[in-house]
């Protein structure tokens, strides 16, 4: 028997939301189980991967530097504060793996991001988390009470992934208030592109008054390019320089180095279909509330069902009607917000459900 780490026992699997599943008859099915963007790669962006890919024989820059300085300028930072990775899990777990190990604590919500206790469990560290509070927010009090001098990192996502809400940039300030030092605060910002609440906390904001806060955005959601892998931190230097020592060599392909350049080149392009998905969130949020769902405010693309015992039911009724949602077994339901004709199908069947 080979011996693998006591810290693998039990971990909980990754599972990645299921393809929609072929259907007989007209009727088209929807996967709406990963919050993806429903729109295919722009035109630009898509030629200039292909052209890329011939020299697929060669590696890859390895600290991504054009990206990194596409970046940097975007966001008006040094590039020794930006690093990047194999989406922003890949970040996440270089974050880990720099600052926590058996014996440490890592602090989170939860519900929150199903790859957290994962991330954490991989490390050996004690996952710490935190209940959410009334609305599905985060309870930034609590968290900050069981901060512990074992703590070496605490993530704070927002919007939260699977409920929605944001946190308030008040209340990410007096959090931040309480946090010592020489503990790191991951802010998760992976729907940042599609928050429009303008008391929303912006991670960037707090990264430059704050040499322990760590901003994670991605390339996968707004930008579209979840199958290429590609994320990125900002950070203070020693920050930064511990995720470059924790990435895997060459982990973000060409490819996907320069789809995420020419992404950012169009992003006023990119953005107006990010408008059109908040748009959408609005519409879908309305009917179901209309419809006597409680549905959680969300800034992301995705609305949150809560649905308790009856969640695992929802999601086999959406799935024979050709809507693959995502399932958290005795909690809710995540949907993503795609394109308008799966969106229908949820307000459909939410209300042939409700009613
Ligand atoms: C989707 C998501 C990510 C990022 O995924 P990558 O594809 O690895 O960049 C990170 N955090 C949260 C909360 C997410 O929902």
């Amino acid at each position: 028997m080979v011996r693998i780490r006591k810290a693998l026992d039990g971990l909980p699997s990754y599972r990645p939301g299921r393809p929609a599943a072929p259907r007989a008859g007209a009727e088209q099915a929807y996967k709406v189980s990963s919050n993806e963007n429903p729109y295919p790669p722009l035109p630009g962006v898509l030629e200039a991967v292909m052209a890329t890919a011939e020299s697929m024989n060669r590696y890859p820059d390895m600290f991504a530097t054009g990206l990194v300085a596409a970046l940097a300028d975007r966001f008006g930072v040094p590039p020794e504060h930006v690093a990047t990775g194999t989406g922003s899990v890949g970040v996440l777990q270089q974050i880990v793996q720099a600052t926590a190990t058996e014996g440490d604590e890592v602090v989170y919500a939860w519900r929150s991001f199903e790859a957290y206790p994962i991330v954490v469990g991989i490390s050996g560290a004690t996952a710490v988390e935190v209940p959410l509070a009334a609305g599905a927010r985060h309870d930034l009090t609590a968290m900050a009470d069981a901060i512990t001098d074992r703590t070496r990192a605490v993530f704070v996502c927002t919007p939260n992934n699977p409920t929605g809400p944001v946190v308030g940039r008040d209340d990410l300030a007096a959090f931040l208030r309480r946090v010592p030092e020489d503990v790191l605060v991951v802010v998760d910002e992976a729907y940042r592109e599609f928050v429009r609440d303008p008391e929303a906390a912006d991670g960037v904001e707090f990264y430059r008054e704050h040499p322990n806060v760590c901003v994670l955005r991605t390339f996968s959601k707004a930008y579209g390019l979840a199958g290429l892998r590609v994320g990125f931190a900002i950070a203070h230097e020693e920050v930064a320089d511990a995720l470059r020592k924790t990435a895997v060599p060459f982990g973000v392909s060409g490819i996907a180095q320069r789809a995420a350049v020419e992404s950012l080149a169009r992003e006023a392009e990119l953005l107006e279909r990010v408008d059109a998905l908040v748009a959408e969130r609005t519409r879908v949020r309305d009917a179901l509330v209309a419809q006597g769902w409680e549905i959680p405010h969300t800034e992301a693309n995705f609305v949150w069902l809560e649905l308790g015992e009856k969640t695992l039911d929802f999601a086999r009724f959406c799935e024979d009607a050709g809507l693959v949602v995502r399932p958290f077994a005795g909690d809710g339901c995540r949907v993503t917000i795609a394109e308008p004709e799966a969106n229908d199908k949820l307000i459909r069947l939410a209300g042939d459900w409700a009613g």
